[in-house]
C-alpha cells in the first residue's frame, strides 16, 4: 500500500511511520520544511525508496495539500496526525484551532479533488474531544464512541490553552465528520480519541526540554523530581502506550471493517502513585528523584471516570501491553538520554 502521513516527526506520527515501513508500506511524509524532513530521513535511516517526502509549509492555507496528495501510484491512504499540542508553540488560542481544524478540512478537500484512488483518511483525534469538563468526577461515567466534549467556538476563544488545544481537537475531528456526510466523498474516515499518550521516543529530540507535551509531564512531574515532593495530581488518569497507538493506526489502514469507526483509544486508568510506584519500583536510580507519595495506594477516587475501548480489541485486534512497559521504556529511555548530555 501507499500512503500519505503528515506529522511523521512528532511522537505519535515517528511511531505510526516506523510501524508502516516495517510492514512494507510506501509512506510519504508530509513535514513543514526541509530541515523537518531531513530529520525524519536520518530517523528511518533503512527507509530507502520506501520513504518519500513533500514540504508544506502552512496547512491552513487553501489547497494547502493539492500537490502532496497526487502521487504515482496513488495513494490508497491518508494518516492525518499534524496538529499542534505543544503549549510552549501556541502564542494564542487559534495557534490550536486554525492548523487543527483547517489542516483537517484542507486534507480532506485536497483528497477529494485530487485523490482518486484513496480509500480512507485516519485522523488522530483525541480523548479531548470526548471529555466533558461537567460531567462529576464522581459520576462513574464511561466514556464510550458517542460522547463529545461539548465546548464552544467561544470558550475555545477566551479559555485558556488547555481549552483551546481540547477544543481544536474537537472542532477538527467533528469538521471530519461532517465533510464525510456532507461532501459523500470517496473515501472512509476513521478516528482514534487517545487520552494521554506515553511511551519512549522514536523521533529525535535535541534536548530535554523539547520532549513532547504529554512525556513532558511524566518528565518533569515523575522523572526529574524530587521523592519528597507532594504526589502530583492525577490530571487526565486514562492512557495508551504510543506503540499500541501506532499499532492500531496500521490496523486501521489494512482492515476494512474498520470503516467509519470512532475509536476510543484507552488502555486503563492510572493514577499518579501508580506511576511513581511503577518508576519507583523498576529504575532504583529514581530513588531519590520520583515523590513516593504513599506507595501501593493506588486507586483513584470513587467513581473516577473511564473509557471503553472494546473496539479497539474487537475491531482492530489490539493487545495493550503492560503499563509498566509504558513507563519503565519511556524513563529508561530520558535517563539514558540525560547521561548522554
Ligand atoms: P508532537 O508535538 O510530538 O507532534 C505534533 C505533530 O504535529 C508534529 O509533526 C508537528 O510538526 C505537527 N504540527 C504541530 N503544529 C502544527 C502546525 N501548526 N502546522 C503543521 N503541523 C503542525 O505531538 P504528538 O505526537 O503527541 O501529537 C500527534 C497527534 O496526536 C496530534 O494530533 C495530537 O493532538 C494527538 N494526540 C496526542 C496525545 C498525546 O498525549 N501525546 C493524546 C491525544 C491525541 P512540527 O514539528 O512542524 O511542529
Amino acid at each position: 500500500g501507499r500512503v500519505l502521513l503528515t506529522g511523521g516527526n512528532g511522537f505519535v506520527g515517528a511511531h505510526i511511520l516506523e510501524q508502516l515501513l516495517a510492514k512494507g508500506f510506501q509512506v510519504r511524509s508530509v513535514v513543514r520544511s526541509q530541515a523537518k524532513a531531513e530529520q525524519v530521513h536520518s530517523d528511518h535511516p533503512n527507509a530507502g525508496s520506501k520513504l518519500d517526502f513533500f514540504i508544506v509549509p502552512d496547512i491552513t492555507t487553501a489547497g494547502a495539500f493539492n500537490e502532496a496528495v497526487k502521487s504515482t501510484p496513488p495513494f490508497d491512504t491518508i494518516i492525518h496526525t499534524a496538529s499542534p499540542f505543544l503549549y510552549s508553540a501556541a502564542n494564542d488560542n487559534l495557534d490550536f484551532l486554525n492548523p487543527a481544524l483547517l489542516g483537517t478540512t484542507e486534507i480532506l478537500k485536497s483528497t477529494k479533488s485530487f485523490a482518486p484512488e484513496v480509500k480512507r483518511v485516519i485522523i488522530t483525534s483525541s480523548f479531548a474531544a470526548v471529555i466533558d469538563a461537567s460531567v462529576p468526577e464522581d459520576a462513574g461515567k464511561i466514556y464510550t464512541s458517542e460522547d463529545w466534549n461539548p465546548v464552544s467556538w467561544d470558550e475555545a476563544l477566551t479559555l485558556d490553552k488547555a481549552w483551546a488545544y481540547r477544543a481544536s481537537k474537537k472542532f477538527a475531528e467533528k469538521a471530519a465528520w461532517d465533510f464525510l456526510r456532507n461532501e459523500k466523498p470517496h473515501f472512509d474516515l476513521v478516528t482514534f480519541n487517545p487520552p494521554m499518550v506515553y511511551g519512549p521516543l522514536r523521533h529525535s529530540v535535541s534536548k530535554i526540554t523539547d520532549l513532547n507535551q504529554s512525556n513532558a509531564r511524566i518528565w518533569n512531574l515523575f522523572i526529574n523530581s524530587s521523592k519528597d515532593a507532594e504526589l502530583p495530581p492525577n490530571g487526565l488518569y486514562i492512557f495508551a502506550d504510543v506503540r499500541d497507538l501506532a499499532y492500531a493506526h496500521v490496523q486501521a489502514a489494512l482492515l476494512p471493517e474498520a470503516s467509519n469507526r470512532r475509536f476510543i483509544f484507552s488502555r486503563s486508568q492510572v493514577s499518579s502513585q501508580e506511576i511513581s510506584d511503577i518508576l519507583r519500583e523498576n529504575l532504583p536510580e529514581l530513588a531519590e528523584r520520583t515523590p513516593i507519595g504513599r506507595p501501593g495506594t493506588k486507586s483513584l477516587h470513587k467513581g473516577a471516570y473511564d473509557a471503553d475501548s472494546t473496539l479497539v480489541k474487537d475491531v482492530l485486534k489490539i493487545r495493550f501491553r503492560s503499563v509498566e512497559s509504558t513507563f519503565v521504556d519511556l524513563a529508561k529511555q530520558l535517563l539514558e538520554f540525560e547521561r548522554q548530555g
